[in-house]
């Protein structure tokens, strides 16, 4: 027998339960957002199958730096039916914790899921979602879409002008300090993972010269608590994006930085410059000598300033409103701020290596259906797109400020999963043709029908 052919001969049980096989549903992805819809449509009894193109809950485990830890405090990882009780719902669980947290709730109810499966494409077809993998094609009566919302690693196409002598990562490949050569270290990006990226090289020591963006900040403590609980008992994290003006400003706008470090703390870039961090510009150009910042410093900073200190302002008129007994906490003046507000430049001989932490896209071009918007962007309300049968979960902004994260998606999944149920519904009615009468194949056909002679 043909090497080939022995291994065709063994038995793959995975392939078993894809190739040929129908499912009624069919969950893409098996980050938290796969697995919370998963979990419900367990509770619900509903028969489904998740794919996972590498291992569940991958994502926390293998593309986060070596002391990443939430920004999110511990109690708001509510995934169904499994919100977080361990010893500290103050506090960040880092990397590792957060691993063992999903891979306990895997456990918990243990998921028909199957993993090292990705979904190559995905049709409608008679009827029915034909999704092609790795290892078969399966039909599902309905998909959820649960890829992540950071997908694709986004690097400007600027970066193709860096010597080879300058190593360059994406924050997604960014491990610790040591993982780049000695050296001054350009960080790119003042979003949740550049700040903290930033800080991470800073605190071990590095030069660090950090290109500004407009990312705003909030304070990680004020008035006796973290900023997250007073905006969790004003309604922010539940508020529909319905009652935003401009949906699509909110779904797309950059995140606010702070960190979870060491319990928690606020970052503020400007007492990071007075510590002998550099802090430029926006990254405008890149020449064979010399990396070009834009005159935007003093701006980015005091925009993100400005930012904490409103939503400090609307923590206070939420206490006095309710007459909440609150310490009173004195706002400080800025530490530090740019000399001048001018472009500036570091010659490329100085960067020993650049950390990109410019965001990440989306790649749904395996999605061969007509639910896109003009950047490819799925069309959705709540998760529902327009393909019958066919949902997202874990899209940022999907419904609230928590759908994209540990704190909103089990809601958004209950959401989901109760169209699931409906539709199935739907389904199982039509179904029930003996409701409309004897079936017409008992009469003639049409070809053989004659009008009945007339009465009269
Ligand atoms: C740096 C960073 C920090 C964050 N910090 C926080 C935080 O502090 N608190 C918080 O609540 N949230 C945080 N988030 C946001 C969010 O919680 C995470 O992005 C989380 O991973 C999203 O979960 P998910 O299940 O939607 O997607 P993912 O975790 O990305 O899971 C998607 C899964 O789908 C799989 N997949 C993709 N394509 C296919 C395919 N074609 N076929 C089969 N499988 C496929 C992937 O392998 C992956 O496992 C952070 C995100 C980032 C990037």
């Amino acid at each position: 027998m043909s090497p080939e052919a022995h291994l065709r001969s063994v038995p793959d049980p995975v392939r078993a339960r894809i190739d040929g096989a129908h499912h009624p549903v069919i969950v893409v992805g098996g980050g938290q957002a796969g697995l919370s819809t998963s979990r419900v449509l367990t509770d619900r009894g509903i028969d489904h199958l998740v794919l996972e193109a590498e291992t569940a809950g991958h994502e926390w485990a293998d593309r986060r730096w070596d002391t990443f830890c939430l920004v999110t405090p511990n109690w708001q990882c509510a995934l169904p039916g499994f919100a977080y009780d361990g010893p500290e719902p103050d506090g960040f669980m880092v990397r590792d914790e957060i691993t063992q947290y999903l891979e306990k709730f895997v456990a918990s109810f243990a998921p028909p899921l199957v993993e090292g499966v990705r979904a190559t494409s995905l049709r409608a077809r008679d009827g029915r979602f034909e999704i092609a993998t790795d290892r078969g094609t399966a039909t599902a009566d309905q998909v959820v879409i649960a890829t992540g919302p950071y997908q694709v690693p986004r690097t400007p196409r600027m970066a193709e002008r860096l010597p080879d002598s300058v190593v360059q990562v994406h924050s997604s490949e960014y491990r610790n300090p040591d993982q780049l050569p000695a050296g001054p270290v350009l960080v790119v990006g003042t979003g949740q993972s550049g700040c903290q990226i930033a800080e991470d090289l800073h605190l071990a020591g590095r030069e660090v010269h950090l290109a500004t963006g407009t990312a705003p900040r909030v304070a990680r403590f004020y008035r006796g608590r973290d900023c997250v609980a007073w905006l969790s008992d004003m309604g922010t994290y539940t508020k529909g994006i319905d009652a935003f003006p401009d949906v699509e400003a909110v779904r797309h706008k950059t995140n606010h930085y702070v960190t979870g470090r060491d319990g928690g703390r606020d970052i503020d870039l400007r007492k990071f410059a007075l510590e002998g961090m550099r802090l430029h510009g926006r990254l405008h150009r890149i020449d064979p000598e010399a990396v070009h910042f834009g005159p935007e410093l003093r701006a980015n900073l005091d925009g993100a300033d400005a930012v904490a200190e409103g939503i400090k302002d609307s923590i206070d008129a939420y206490i006095e409103a309710n007459g909440i007994d609150a310490p009173v906490e004195e706002r400080t003046a800025p530490v530090w701020a740019p000399a001048e507000d001018a472009p500036s430049e570091l010659a490329v001989s100085e960067i020993a290596a650049v950390v990109w932490a410019t965001g990440y896209g989306r790649d749904d071009r395996w999605i061969e259906l007509p639910i896109f918007d003009g950047r490819g962007y799925p069309t959705h309300e709540r998760g529902v797109t327009s393909q019958p049968g066919l949902y997202f979960i874990g899209l940022p902004w999907q419904y609230t400020w928590g759908s994209g994260r540990f704190s909103g998606v089990a809601a958004d999944a209950e959401y989901l999963v109760d169209r699931i149920a409906e539709t199935r519904r739907g389904t199982v009615a039509d179904g029930l043709h003996w409701l409309a009468g004897t079936p017409s194949s008992t009469f003639p056909s049409d070809d053989d029908w004659v009008a009945p002679r007339s009465a009269s």
